[in-house]
């Protein structure tokens, strides 16, 4: 049945009477409270594909959620078109690029045919939109589409004239020199969208310390200048070659591949003339500090695409340099006449760091076991003593004027003294290289005059980038990490381009905003979106001329600022809409929680701090970011070289809207990646399938309401209960890993127990059915937001009025939580294991089983020793003596005092939960409880069953098994 369930027409049956009743639609409602989910709007140059369904599915669960519990919420949707990826794809297209045209054919799907209509920007766009869009809408998403927009709808534009002139008000925007992340290739700069796998470049400074030999200059680069007086030699790369360059009037030797680095980075470079780096082995340059001589070694490690290919080696405190040291001492192939050069090389210690000897490198190579200068361990190690060094450091003696300085003062300090005298320059790389430009080229720093950028690095922004962080919901918690590096490294950002569709910059039109930099406030846009189209008589005018909706108009509608009088009359527009906008926009603002993968964080979620917190006022602050980990398909990480892309529909087609939900959801919590399989889909198929048909067997007959439980129907009612809270928890954080689990799995083993117990008698009680439909009812408000197609369908079948997307999240009763039933029933079912263990232990088929439930007094104690437990202090033989002063368990006499013994030894061993739980349940009826279970066991051990209690007076107890009965642990004799 599985395979044949017609997933297609359950899916377009609900979706058609969401649409119809309108129940994604958000209207502002002073009785209820909102709740604002946005989900980063997709950017149109490629279909979505199974990966991209977590985020999303992931933002419509939370909205789903919300709005169950009671929650007026808005989750809307729009479509980012502006940009260089998009161009840059539609010109790859264009010029028939093989590798594209055979990601769209082959993994796309897309006929040969079509790709001519694609190849204008604008065109692909549009296809992929309504592809997007159609896929949304059949995936179930309940989004509000009157919101929908796209970033070149021209009052959208309008709106990110308004920002940008804004933020250049108050003086964000700056125009200069600074290093960019650069395709050479493009000839522009480039950020997350326009790299391969999306990263975002992270620019480094390092310091071109200048050291000399003959007029001639070996600039070494280096993090640490202020080390310098701990440099014993220079390395550099014997295999590489080198080349003696003109640099700004200067001669410099730096490697070959550094000469396109400098020029990148506004030095005038003219070659000399190139040789091998061997030619350079054992000659001396001098320290520019310390004046002394120095050797040139041959270093291995030294990499030939960083840097300038000479480095400084400071083996007192560079684990790299002291490895590398080490091991060349006992290289043989050393010429002879320079053995005794490198034997007389000693570390320099310059740093005093507490909890380390004088040469920390050497400590630290020891406490780290590495083994070699390729050990992967040495690039942690040196990050390790970096830091500790950095905060924790002093300078020493020998450092001249900056001794006693801590490490992080005389760095600055020296930098400053050798840029008076010129003997240090800057140098810029990409941190998180090799990153690759989509055009297949290495992006490199480059030194861009007359540049646009935003000024991330200014620090009262940063401060209030960390305060608006600081009273953010981050989840998982794990990233917050993240967001505090992010806010403190960015500095100025390149926020314009000269390719791609956007907006101009309003004051030099010849720049179009990048996508990076359009994207960060359009949150507020969906409030207007409704309205450009609700009142598309009042707002066409301003779409044919747009710059004739002033600034009043946005300042008094998102800001609060200016008069309502001056915005309607600069722009004409009526009071009544005015104000309506201004009301929504303050009634949804801020966003409650703002949902993406995980890759945004460094990039688009921290921009969007950035700019929130200067524009907006504190109580429009977002409150909160969602930044989820990938999906994985069948273990691997999906790529388009791999063709492992599935699109999202083609997804949808196969497995059904609510089996694909769950499926990319079900592995993982947020912070990991999870794994989609065909299995997990097609066992997710079988379940919500078989949840359909127990529905329907459960129908729409009436029940009556009120009834007698019994001890097994409060304990599936208490599981219920458990399950219903613990859930929520769970879904408040958005765990919903564990949503699913208990939901779908847990409860469902619960209800099969259940099941189980009641045997032939199940389906025959209404009382049964009530108990049964109870479940099923709370099951599907618990599977709404999760597989809302599935949940509805059973709601309905089970004859309730509504839909259940619009019901209410099932609430914890408390009077439900029956800790007795849930003790009866775990007895029995420890109970039926013991027995089925020793059935399968003896190989005997028993024709009578005797159960014997342990007498009272042991219970006493049992209890007594509950109680006592919690208190260590006190000694086993203190609570004997306290059992034994009962005058009853005088009586009883060595019995008593033995399991006094036992039981509390027992508790003391028992983990804080189990005893706890044991404590509340301390009046359980043992006997009772196996006595309403004999036709249980009767029917699953196929035998006659007997229950005696210990010390009953005509017990049936040939073998004297009885005495051997416990709490919670009967006596079992078969025959
Ligand atoms: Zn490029």
């Amino acid at each position: 049945m599985p395979a044949k369930f017609d997933w297609r027409a359950l899916e377009k049956k609900w979706q058609k009477k969401w649409a119809w009743a309108k129940v994604y639609e958000a209207d502002p409602d002073p009785r209820k409270p909102k709740y604002f989910v946005t989900a980063a709007y997709p950017y149109p140059n490629s279909p979505q594909h199974i990966g991209h369904a977590r985020t999303y599915t992931l933002a419509d669960v939370n909205a789903r959620y919300h709005r169950m519990k009671g929650f007026n919420t808005l989750f809307p949707m729009g479509f980012h078109y502006t940009g260089a990826p998009l161009f840059a794809m539609s010109k790859r297209l264009s010029q028939d690029d093989p590798e594209i045209v055979r990601t769209f054919t082959n993994v796309y799907g897309i006929p040969r045919s079509k790709l001519d209509g694609l190849k204008e920007p604008r065109r692909m766009a549009e296809y992929f939109r309504d592809d997007i869009k159609k896929g949304m809408i059949e995936i179930g998403f309940s989004v509000d589409w009157r919101r929908e927009f796209t970033t070149t709808d021209p009052l959208y534009t309008r709106f990110i004239t308004w920002h940008f002139e804004w933020l250049n008000r108050k003086g964000l925007i700056t125009r200069g020199t600074h290093p960019v992340a650069w395709c050479p290739n493009d000839r522009n700069p480039v950020g997350t969208v326009d790299t391969q796998g999306d990263i975002e470049p992270e620019i480094g400074e390092s310091y071109l310390v200048k050291f000399e030999r003959n007029g001639v200059i070996y600039p070494t680069a280096t993090l640490r200048p202020e080390t310098i007086f701990g440099v014993t030699n220079i390395w550099i790369n014997p295999d590489a070659q080198y080349v003696r360059v003109h640099v700004d009037g200067e001669q410099w030797v730096v490697n070959r591949e550094a000469v396109e680095t400098l020029q990148h980075q506004n030095h005038t470079v003219k070659i000399e003339h190139e040789f091998a780096g061997k030619n350079l082995l054992w000659k001396s340059v001098t320290n520019p500090v310390t004046n002394v001589t120095i050797p040139i070694l041959p270093g291995q490690f030294v990499e030939p695409d960083a840097g300038t290919g000479v480095v400084m080696s400071v083996p007192g405190h560079a684990p790299y340099d002291y490895q590398a040291l080490t091991e060349l001492k006992s290289d043989a192939t050393i010429p002879a006449d320079s053995v005794q050069t490198i034997n007389d090389i000693r570390p320099i210690s310059m740093i005093r760091l507490d909890g380390f000897s004088e040469y920390p490198a050497e400590d630290i190579i020891k406490k780290f076991g590495i083994t070699g200068q390729k050990d992967v361990r040495l690039e942690q190690a040196t990050k390790d003593l970096y830091s500790k060094e950095f905060h924790n450091g002093i300078m020493k003696d020998n450092t001249q004027i900056y001794a006693g300085l801590t490490v992080e003062k005389a760095r600055q300090a020296i930098i400053e003294d050798l840029s008076k005298i010129g003997k240090v320059a800057r140098l810029y790389e990409i941190k998180n290289g090799p990153i690759t430009c989509r055009c297949g080229t290495k992006v490199v720093v480059h030194i861009v005059d007359n540049q646009w950028f935003i000024n991330y690095g200014d620090p009262e922004w940063k401060k209030l980038a960390h305060q608006c962080l600081d009273q953010m919901t981050i989840l998982p918690e794990e990233r917050r990490s993240e967001f505090n590096y992010t806010i403190d490294w960015l500095r100025e950002r390149a926020c314009a381009r000269k390719v791609g569709l956007g907006t101009r910059l309003p004051w030099d039109k010849e720049w179009t905003i990048e996508a990076l930099s359009d994207s960060v406030i359009y949150m507020a846009y969906y409030v207007l979106a409704k309205y450009l189209s609700k009142e598309w008589v009042t707002f066409k005018k301003f779409e044919r001329d747009p710059d004739k909706l002033s600034d009043s108009f946005f300042n008094y509608v998102f800001l609060g600022q200016g008069s309502i009088e001056d915005a309607v009359m600069e722009t004409g527009i009526s009071k009544r809409i005015v104000e309506a906008i201004r009301k929504e926009f303050a009634y949804f603002y801020p966003v409650d929680m703002r949902h993406s993968a995980k890759d945004l964080v460094s990039n688009h979620l921290t921009f969007y701090i950035f700019h929130h917190a200067t524009l907006f006022p504190q109580d429009r602050w977002p409150k909160g970011i969602v930044a989820n980990g990938f999906v994985l398909m069948e273990g691997a990480k999906m790529s388009k070289s791999l063709e492992n892309i599935r699109p999202l529909r083609e997804g949808i087609a196969k497995f059904g809207a609510d089996p694909l939900r769950i499926g990319v959801l079900a592995t993982a919590e947020l912070n990991q990646d999870t794994d989609f399989s065909e299995t997990l889909a097609s066992s997710i198929q079988e379940r919500l399938v078989n949840l359909i048909r127990q529905s329907r067997k459960l129908g729409r007959q009436k029940v009556p309401s009120k009834r007698n439980y019994s001890i097994l129907d409060r304990w599936m009612l208490s599981r219920l209960n458990n399950t219903i809270e613990t859930a929520t928890i769970a879904m408040e954080r958005l765990r919903v890993r564990e949503v699913i689990n208990m939901v779908l799995y847990q409860l469902d083993n619960d209800v099969a127990w259940y099941q189980r117990r009641l045997g032939p008698r199940k389906l025959k009680v209404d009382g049964r059915n009530q108990v049964l439909k109870r479940v099923m009812e709370a099951k599907a408000r618990m599977l709404a937001p999760l597989s809302p197609h599935v949940a509805e369908e059973i709601w309905n079948t089970l004859g309730n009025k509504g839909m259940v997307v619009e019901a209410e999240w099932p609430a914890v009763e408390s009077g439900l939580s029956d800790n007795a039933a849930e003790q009866a029933e775990s007895i029995i079912r420890q109970t039926l294991e013991d027995t089925g263990e020793i059935l399968k232990a003896t190989g005997l088929t028993p024709k009578l089983i005797v159960y014997y439930a342990a007498a009272p007094w042991k219970w006493r104690i049992y209890r007594q020793a509950l109680a006592y437990g919690s208190d260590k202090e006190e000694r086993p033989g203190d609570f004997i003596k306290q059992v034994m002063a009962d005058l009853g368990m005088r009586e009883i006499g060595e019995p008593a005092a033995h399991y006094a013994a036992k039981s509390i030894q027992q508790v003391r061993q028992m983990g804080e939960a189990l005893r706890k739980f044991r404590k509340e349940g301390i009046d359980l009826n043992e006997k009772k409880i196996f006595v309403e279970a004999a036709d249980f066991f009767k029917r699953e051990l196929k035998a006659d069953v007997q229950i005696w209690q210990e010390g009953d007076d005509e017990v049936y107890d040939p073998t004297g098994r009885a005495k051997f009965a416990e709490p919670y642990r009967p006596a079992i004799f078969l025959e």
